[in-house]
């Protein structure tokens, strides 16, 4: 009998797996508990709305490498969109004042890379492991404000003094450090899952393998070197000697389904608010804003979307009250005067674990105990925050390994 990988969760972590698995030819099988592919990355029709919207907006980089050469496979590259230059515009809603930064111009501070300012003898990585951005930054002053500061909130979606000095390193120097050439903005304008999702899905098709939604997968059986079994609550499957497992399930699932795993426990949110209205003429496709509640708005089609990384602050706060605080900026930054449009807020308790140095230290690598059972996601030790160039990369560690064995 052929070895089949069984995937378990249609996450990109997972899909990037399989989409790696189904091109070697590699028998696949994908079990997704809920009824959708793309996880935490995935389009959907909002009532309120009465259009296809993000369950929230994402940001990739030109310097994603592992997002693009995915993008790349599934033959979706030409559906993220970009301004032509590594160029983010931005205002300051106390001041008003506006400002496009222009990254191959901008200065950028190296300090944590400059081997000449660390302690002699010591990689970055070792002088930044354990520490916290605000042990080895001063967390003050305009390039604070202006750029570090927005920069590590969204990447790392916690609050940049708290954040780990390891992972805001890892973002600085595959971001800023290589280059405006690494930090153009691509955004999926015409949605997630139509440019990452249903390409993938499209591939694995052509591949025949095999994508089981609804399937959620309650137990595995062990012997003491692999899984001998998965146990879906209604149908169980004996596992052949030479199949194997991807697990890419989030951190609280796969806890629950092998012992003494240990991995992240605390998450952080993601806050977003949608608009239906057209945006102004030109309205850049991202806008960066400082000093109020919105941090990012998106533009696409017929609806601007607001973004709030570590949004634990509004998770409490009424739905409505949100939506005209944040309306009330998003008019102050676009000069739209239209009173409030139809509105959706989408909050994602847990959007990301939270990327703290004590946290980070509780992310397990790919391997396991049992010779067939290799773990994927973006809170597996990537070395990045949980990013979709995170799961990405992980879902393709997997697949390596898999691969291998
Ligand atoms: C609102 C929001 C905004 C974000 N913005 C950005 C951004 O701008 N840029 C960026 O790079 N990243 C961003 N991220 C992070 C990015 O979405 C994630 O890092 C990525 O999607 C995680 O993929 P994953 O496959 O690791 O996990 P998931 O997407 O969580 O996939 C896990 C899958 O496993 C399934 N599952 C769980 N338990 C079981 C079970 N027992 N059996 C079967 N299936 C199971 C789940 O249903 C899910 O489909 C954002 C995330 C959110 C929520």
């Amino acid at each position: 009998m052929p070895q089949t990988i069984h995937i378990i969760g249609a996450g990109l972590a997972g899909l990037a797996a399989a989409v790696a698995l189904s091109k070697r030819g590699s028998q696949v099988a994908v079990h997704e508990a809920t009824g959708f592919a793309g996880g935490r990355c995935r389009s959907y029709h909002d009532v309120a709305l009465g259009m296809m919207i993000d369950n929230g907006n994402h940001l990739l980089l030109s310097g994603n490498r592992a997002a693009l050469a995915f993008l790349r496979d599934v033959g979706a590259e030409q559906r993220l969109i970009s301004p032509p230059a590594a160029a983010f515009d931005f205002i300051d809603l106390t001041s008003g004042e506006r400002w496009t930064l222009q990254l191959n111009e901008g200065r950028v501070p190296w300090w944590l890379f400059d081997s000449a300012k660390r302690v002699p003898g010591t990689r970055a990585r070792d002088y930044l492991k354990c520490k916290r951005v605000g042990d080895v930054i001063a967390c003050t002053g305009p390039l604070y404000a202006r750029l570090v500061e927005p920069l590590l909130l969204a990447a790392l979606n916690i609050a940049p003094p708290e954040g780990s000095a390891k992972l805001a390193g890892a973002v600085i120097r595959e971001t800023l450090a290589a280059g405006g050439a690494a930090c153009k903005p691509l955004i999926a304008r015409d949605g997630l899952s139509t440019t990452l999702i249903e390409p993938a899905l499209a591939l694995m098709a052509r591949h025949g393998s095999d994508l089981r939604l609804g399937h959620q997968l309650h137990a595995m059986r062990f012997s003491d070197s692999r899984v001998t079994a998965l146990e879906f609550g209604t149908d169980n499957i004996a596992l052949e000697a030479d199949d194997a497992v991807i697990l890419a399930v989030p951190p609280y699932a796969a806890t629950a389904l092998v012992p003494n795993l240990e991995a992240p426990t605390e998450f952080r949110a993601i806050v977003n608010a949608h608009f239906r209205i057209e945006p102004p003429a030109g309205q850049p496709p991202i806008l960066g804003v400082l000093n109020g509640t919105t941090e990012w708005i998106f533009a696409f089609p017929g609806r601007l979307s607001v973004t709030i990384s570590a949004g634990d602050r509004l998770i409490d706060t009424p739905r409505e009250n949100l939506a005209r605080t944040i309306w009330d900026e998003v008019k102050a930054a676009t000069g739209l005067s239209a009173e409030l449009p139809p509105w959706q807020i989408v909050r994602e308790r847990r959007a990301t674990f939270a990327a703290t140095p004590a946290q980070d230290a509780r992310r397990p690598g790919p391997g396991t105990r049992w010779r067939n059972l290799v773990l994927a996601g973006d809170w597996t030790n990537t070395g990045l925050p949980a990013t979709i160039e995170g799961a990405i990369q992980s879902g393709d560690r997997a697949a390596a390994l898999v691969a291998q064995s």
